[in-house]
């Protein structure tokens, strides 16, 4: 018993009821149950991985075994039983992983056993785990012993997905559903292991890997393994978060107090230590997130005990929550969601990020110079904001939250608009192509909402788009072939393409967006071009006209529209992220997720 490199998650596995970590209503139910005598034959254990069911069954098996059970309902662990079962030599408990173990052989393994009645003890125990995993045919067999077993068998069935489950096997079963522990259950019973191991800790550094554990006790106990051997049985909270890669919640606390401030140099050199430390972009956003939400809820009592954090850490939210108004964390906060959403699009993933951390400073030196609205620090960033303003009416895949939280600027405020304006009027005399057709040609009135304001600017002064084109697209003028068989999609790639021959070299933009997209026909008078960002929209567009009646003279029609879109996220496979890529083979490959889950490889990080 006195092995020390027994593992914390195997060494300190609760041996009673009364020591299991955060299932004390479930574990109260079953010890009441058991001292009724009110015994089911099959039980359902249900929850996340690492929560306490497999311990839980056992401890249940030993329980209902004891011969002199304690009055609380404990197991006496003094009796033969107990010892047999503390000792891993019980003949009263069967396992089997039906992770490993599906198949109808196994299953009938298993059904032999539970014919033999027990030699010690009452009850003949079966815990099958992952019990989702099982073959059709092992289920089947299965289920016939469950529907008749004899009365020494008690049956304890646990899985991580019970909706894999066949409603045959739920109606017989009673169902206790265990919840995900808080970081408080965590961090008492790391305090405790801790204690009991003589190793030193900051309260803070707990913390950390209780979080990172996510609510699973044996993920939270390896966790601490590694960071008890990682700072040598003295477990500070600079090197766990060193050892798990996690990110100080000092950048944090760090950088809100710059936004206040309107240190847009500090955020900026602030950011590029992040990076510099290996985080990704994305992860730092998500954290700064959490962050604000965090400073939201602790502004109220009534939701402090939503955090998940230490005590001195609390103090500081509370502190720090008090000089942030409730609009400015709304609003902070929807900046980081937008980002969050906006990241995998992104071709400049660096500069969103810092675009996000500007304007979130901005909202907040702005609200502190008694401008609730935000509007005057949007004015000084002007030229990035138009480009953007331009882009997100046009981007349907792009979420609806985004342009929401894009200021009204591009469409209230009168200079812009009036800078946008300017090229319409400069251009008009160079424009050679009539003004018929093409708002109408281009748009379906359901699409008209996908449009710059440019073009709808022009539309609204009865102009059209061809004088907002850029002069490029105008001069050049492909050659065209005709083509039989009117209008189809083959037709239409063969003369997108002839058109993309033809591009002059210097129009490189262009080129390569044509080469690389495709038109798709949707009917027989339109077609419409997918592409994976709006930098690419943009682009198009301004080729828009062009292209079109390239098409339509080489196809012999004038009954012809374009649509340009952005690809939804299903449509871009080709943009996943390393850790999105492996997220998908985790879920494909079985044997690849065990691998990750078994050596606890933490992918989100890259
Ligand atoms: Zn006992």
């Amino acid at each position: 018993m006195s092995d020390n490199y027994i593992v914390s998650a195997r060494k300190y596995r609760p041996t009673t009821f009364s020591n299991v970590v955060g299932q004390s209503s479930l574990t109260t139910t079953l010890k009441n149950s058991i001292a009724s005598g009110r015994l089911a034959h099959a039980y359902l254990f249900c929850g996340p991985r690492g929560v306490g069911k497999t311990t839980c069954a056992r401890i249940f098996a030993k329980t209902i075994n004891c011969l002199s059970p304690k009055p609380n309902g404990d197991a006496c662990e003094e009796c033969e039983s107990c010892r047999a079962f503390n000792e891993q030599r019980s003949y009263n408990i069967h396992e089997l992983d039906a992770a490993s173990n599906n198949s109808v052989d196994d299953i009938r393994q298993l059904i032999e056993q539970v014919n033999i009645p027990p030699q010690v003890g009452k009850y003949k125990v079966f815990i099958v785990d992952e019990v989702h995993m099982l073959s059709t045919a092992a289920f089947n067999a299965f289920l016939k012993t469950l529907e008749e077993p004899p009365k020494h068998a008690i049956f304890i069935l646990a899985t991580t997905e019970k909706h894999k489950l066949l409603p045959t096997i739920l109606s017989r079963c009673q169902i206790y559903d265990f919840s995900r522990m808080t970081v408080q259950d965590i961090v008492g019973h790391l305090e405790n292991v801790a204690k009991q191991e003589g190793i030193t800790y900051e309260p803070a550094a707990l913390n950390v890997i209780a979080q990172k554990a996510d609510g699973g006790m044996r993920d939270a106990l390896s966790i601490f393994d590694q960071v008890a051997s990682f700072c040598q049985g003295n477990i500070t909270y600079q090197q766990t978060i060193a050892d798990l890669n996690v990110l100080d919640y000092e950048y944090y606390f760090k950088l809100v107090d710059y936004f206040m401030a309107g240190k847009i140099p500090e955020i900026m050199l602030t950011f590029n230590d992040i990076l510099s430390k290996g985080f990704e972009g994305s992860h730092f956003i998500g954290g700064l997130n959490t962050h604000f939400r965090n400073l939201l809820i602790s502004r109220d009592e009534a939701t402090t005990q939503l955090l998940e954090v230490s005590d001195d850490i609390r103090q500081r939210y509370a502190e720090q929550a008090k000089r942030c108004t409730p609009k400015f964390l709304y609003a902070a906060i929807r900046k980081c969601t937008d980002c969050d959403l906006n990241y995998k699009l992104s071709q400049n993933k660096r500069l969103l990020v810092e675009l996000t951390l500007i304007e979130i400073s901005q909202i907040a030196t702005g609200e502190a110079d008694g401008n609730p609205s935000g509007l005057r620090p949007t004015k000084i960033l002007k030229p990035i904001f138009t480009k953007q303003g331009n882009v997100a009416p046009a981007s349907a895949a792009v979420s609806q939250s985004a342009s929401a939280a894009q200021p009204t600027s591009q469409q209230n405020n009168p200079k812009s608009a009036e800078e946008t304006k300017k090229p319409v009027p400069s251009q008009q005399p160079t424009a050679p192509i009539p003004p018929k057709e093409t708002p109408v040609a281009t748009t379906s009135a359901n699409s008209a909402h996908r449009f710059s304001i440019k073009q709808r600017l022009s539309q609204a002064q009865g102009t059209v788009s061809p004088q907002a084109e850029s002069t490029t697209a105008q001069t050049f003028q492909p050659k065209v072939e005709k083509l039989t068989g009117g209008v189809t999609e083959e037709n239409i790639i063969t003369a997108w393409h002839i058109y993309e021959s033809q591009i002059p070299t210097g129009e490189a933009a262009i080129a390569i967006l044509m080469r690389n997209y495709t038109p798709h026909l949707l009917n027989n008078n339109s077609f419409e071009v997918a592409v994976s960002n709006s930098m690419n929209v943009d682009t198009l567009r301004k080729y828009e006209h062009s292209i079109l009646k390239h098409i339509k003279d080489s196809l012999g029609t004038d009954a012809l529209t374009m649509t340009i879109r952005l690809q939804t996220l299903a449509e871009q496979p080709k943009f996943y992220t390393k850790p999105e890529r492996l997220k998908i083979l985790r879920a494909t490959h079985p044997a690849l997720d065990k691998l990750c889950k078994e050596l606890d490889l933490d992918v989100s990080l890259g």
